[in-house]
């Protein structure tokens, strides 16, 4: 399914040309923290990082990535796996709260051949789903159409993730 989100999708196609290795949107994001408002920076643990899709499936789809670049899921330590789901926790908890969501999907894809677009940095996928949320112009045009702005969500997303993680 292709996604209607121009501005930004086109930006962020040119910059990454998911080599998985050399260029890494999720890397970037760990490595230099002056930039988390653009890179939709949510969370960062001692182990993991929480951001926002920018190339979301539905609005709210959020990400979150070990540290360490890399992309077989076996060679992630048991910590780290551990702090991974620990943040999906949360994150399903900011979702509900704040966004009301009827359902979820949650998941990796390992490899490019199951649909990862970044193979090289395993990362987890909490996408929000609402009944209906496949509505007509995606089935028409297998396109998506997402209204919300992408920084007045991540403002929002942000400030409820750290209320869970204050409530748990
Ligand atoms: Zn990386």
């Amino acid at each position: 399914m292709d996604l209607l989100w121009a501005p930004w999708r086109s930006q962020y196609i040119e910059s990454y040309s998911f080599d998985g290795d050399t260029n890494c949107f999720i890397c970037d994001a760990i490595n230099d923290k002056s930039h988390d408002l653009e890179r939709l920076v949510i969370y960062r643990s001692k182990l993991s990082i929480v951001l926002l899709n920018k190339y979301p499936y539905n609005g709210g789809h959020i990400l979150i990535a070990p540290n360490e670049h890399l992309g077989e899921f076996e060679k992630i330590s048991t910590e780290t796996m551990a702090d991974i789901m620990y943040l999906t926790k949360i994150s399903i908890m900011t979702l509900k709260a704040l966004k009301h969501p009827d359902a979820f999907n949650v998941g990796m894809n390992l490899g490019r051949s199951a649909g990862a677009g970044l193979p090289g940095h395993i990362h987890q996928h909490i996408i929000p789903r609402w009944n209906g949320d496949t509505g007509f112009i995606s089935t028409i045009c297998d396109t998506k159409v997402i209204s919300e702005v992408m920084s007045k969500l991540q403002i929002a997303i942000k400030e409820e993730f750290y209320n869970q993680i204050q409530l748990k």
